[in-house]
């Protein structure tokens, strides 16, 4: 049995609609495959060893948490993107996606400069984004649908032509509602719009964040779990939205 340590930043301000699920999901996982699983919580003002951490987690936020937290995290930038580019797997929904990229411009008005890892901005526009959203994506090779439920006001637009979105919207509003882009993949690292919480429905996405801190960990788990009633929840949505 092996020990995996997931870091979740700012869980008392970043973490809207369920997106805590999502630690639940990889940690409940870990344990039926039969290893370990600590999440362990980063406040603002705490120190992180990113050289002990499999993954991070970093889940939705109002405009007001977002302002709270994009100091104290962009002090840590420069260490998070060495380990993004090792292939550290992370997870940040939502709010926490909107600042992987140059700025945020809130609906008030106020520019928060995010960690600026990607060439991409977002800017709240009239209206919110809300939802429940399907998206195609492809996950560790394989065509795969994603489902979720969406609520924002900001749209995120790449700058970048080389940044890679997670999938093609179907059924939503995704990045900005107007280029079918949702969320971003780079390496080991997923932005998305997708709250549910993402992963608990999407299985495939669970295990993708999986079989990468594994690898990082040079463990091979091999067990297959029986994703029977996730397969089901997922299929619900899909009906729903086809
Ligand atoms: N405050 C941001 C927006 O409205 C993010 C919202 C969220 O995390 N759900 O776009």
């Amino acid at each position: 049995m092996a020990k995996f340590v997931i870091a979740h930043m700012y869980p008392d301000l970043m973490n809207l609609y369920g997106d805590r699920g999502n630690l639940i999901c990889l940690q409940k996982r870990l344990e039926w495959l039969g290893q370990e699983c600590e999440i362990r919580k980063c406040f603002l003002g705490d120190q992180v060893d990113l050289g002990k951490t499999d993954m991070f987690f970093m889940g939705g936020g109002s405009d007001r948490e977002q302002e709270l937290v994009f100091q104290d995290l962009r002090t840590r930038s420069e260490e998070l993107w060495q380990a993004v580019q090792d292939g550290l797997p992370g997870l940040c929904i939502c709010g926490a996606y909107q600042l992987l990229g140059e700025f945020y411009k809130a609906a008030d008005g106020t520019i928060m400069p995010g960690l600026a890892f990607f060439g991409l901005h977002t800017v709240a526009e009239p209206g919110r984004l809300i939802g429940n959203i399907l998206i195609e994506a492809e996950i560790d090779g394989s065509p795969s649908s994603i489902v979720g439920f969406e609520n924002h006001g900001g749209r995120t637009y790449f700058d970048d032509p080389e940044l890679k979105p997670l999938g093609k919207v179907l059924r939503g509003f995704g990045n900005n509602g107007k280029d079918k882009t949702e969320g971003l993949l780079y390496r080991n690292l997923v932005g998305s719009y997708l709250h549910g919480p993402l992963l608990p429905k999407n299985p495939v996405l669970a295990d993708f964040f999986i079989h990468a801190m594994a690898e990082r960990k040079r463990i091979s788990i091999d067990v297959r779990l029986d994703d029977g009633i996730e397969t089901i929840a997922h299929q619900q949505v899909e009906k729903m939205l086809a």
